[in-house]
């Protein structure tokens, strides 16, 4: 504190007579687009590297450099003239993280932390080391070794089949997660054909998924949101109610600690989203960790004083973070997914016509069935008319609500 103008910021590059700092994102999904969206009141200047000029966020960020974030020379390139680097995405290899560390570029969070978000078996060791609780667990080599771990399931718990595979690097949205009900299902050899480490974890009874949303910045301050609720539908996110109906304080404030916990051993810099599983005990077990910004905290650019998004931004600045509390005692997002009408903006005229308080937000992409393009957010005193007008606006755009 009291440093003045010459504290210890970064020191922005200048364009023209322009002071602020460049932040480089890797990655042009949506998650790049709100971030950037996030940065623009704070005049923080966007580069984008993104796969094709077509990106959700490459449609609207002002530099945008299409290459391919797996090639350490475009890295470098992209790298140079940002202040600092961040992602929308895991999946940059590590080693060129460290390269362009070694380069001088700050890149936020570093490579340390974010291997514990690429890879879910160094995750699930350090976590382990850490004594997280998390669902019983063992990288596995083949189906053998899958029913030995079933097997293994120790009485009282959730020994025995169903048993969850998941790839170690590379899955998303509940791609790269298999349920083997049996020694004899197809899914138990499944996973071992793309040729990435295989994780086994019991197949947890939870009562609910929870998130714990946490935004930490290099000089170690730290914010946690409200804990949320999480809803999957077919291994995708479908809606989050923030906060959690019916958690209890004590429960809530043990897994913002928890999170905050996580934050702080792992060195993470920017939003750090821990999944949860919720159960029957009350406790919580840890699911999955991201280290970006997260579905679940979507919610937060309508609900919260400070969004994930904006908070992403001051941290990895290394700017004082903002208030992550609620702004109503509810907030429901609904995630909007491709329907049969590829003419979305033709719903626009009876959602905002139903419900002048509806939050619409739009990624740009192509409807295609199943696909996230879009969510909406909705807030105020009562849930169930929250959860309603939510659920209603994202299936009248998706065309599976008709009035
Ligand atoms: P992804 O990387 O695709 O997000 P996750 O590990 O988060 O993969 O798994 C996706 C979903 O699969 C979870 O949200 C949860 O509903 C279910 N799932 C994952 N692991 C388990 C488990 N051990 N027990 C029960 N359900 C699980």
């Amino acid at each position: 504190m009291g440093k003045g103008r010459e504290g210890r910021r970064l020191a922005p590059r200048t364009l023209g007579t322009v002071t602020f700092p460049v932040v480089g994102m890797v990655g042009g999904g949506q998650l790049a687009r709100m971030t950037h969206e996030a940065g623009i009141p704070l005049g923080i200047r966007f580069k984008l590297l993104s796969d094709t000029a077509q990106d959700s966020a490459a449609q609207v960020a002002g530099e945008v450099v299409v290459g391919d974030y797996r090639d350490l020379d475009t890295l470098r390139r992209f790298a140079h003239g940002c202040d600092v680097i961040t992602f929308d995405h895991e999946h940059v290899p590590t080693e060129h993280l460290r390269a362009l560390e070694a380069d001088g570029i700050p890149v936020r969070p570093g490579p340390d932390a974010l291997v514990h978000a690429q890879d879910k078996g160094v995750m699930r060791a350090r976590l382990a080391e850490l004594g997280v609780p998390a669902p019983r667990n063992r990288i596995v080599r083949d189906p053998n070794d899958v029913a030995a771990f079933a097997r293994e399931g120790a009485p009282g718990t959730a020994g025995g089949f169903p048993v969850v595979l998941k790839t170690v690097r590379g899955g998303y949205d509940g791609k790269g997660v298999w349920i083997v009900r049996g020694a004899d299902d197809p899914n138990a050899s499944e996973p071992f054909k793309a040729g990435v480490a295989v994780l086994a974890e019991e197949k947890v009874d939870f009562t609910r998924e929870l998130a714990a949303n946490v935004v930490r910045s290099p000089h170690g301050q730290a914010v946690a949101y409200p804990v949320v609720e999480s809803i999957q539908v077919d291994g995708v996110c479908d809606t989050v109610i923030a906060p959690a109906p019916g958690l209890g304080e004590d429960a809530a404030v043990r897994a913002q600690e928890l999170a905050l916990r996580i934050a702080h051993e792992l060195g993470v810099v920017g939003h750090l989203a821990v999944e949860l599983f919720e159960t029957a005990d009350g406790g919580v077990l840890v699911n999955e960790l991201a280290m970006r910004p997260h579905n679940s905290g979507h919610w937060s650019q309508d609900g919260a004083v400070t969004s994930q998004f904006a908070n992403h931004v001051r941290a990895v600045l290394d700017l004082p973070l903002g208030d992550p509390r609620c702004r109503a005692p509810w907030t429901v997002m609904a995630n909007v997914l491709g329907g049969d009408y590829p003419d979305m903006y033709a719903a626009y005229l009876h959602c905002m016509a139903r419900d002048p308080q509806l939050k619409i937000h739009m990624y740009g992409k192509d409807v295609k069935p199943g696909r996230k393009v879009g969510h909406v957010n909705v807030y105020g005193d009562d849930l169930a008319d929250v959860r309603e007008r939510a659920a209603h606006a994202a299936g009248y755009l998706r065309g599976t609500v008709t009035e």
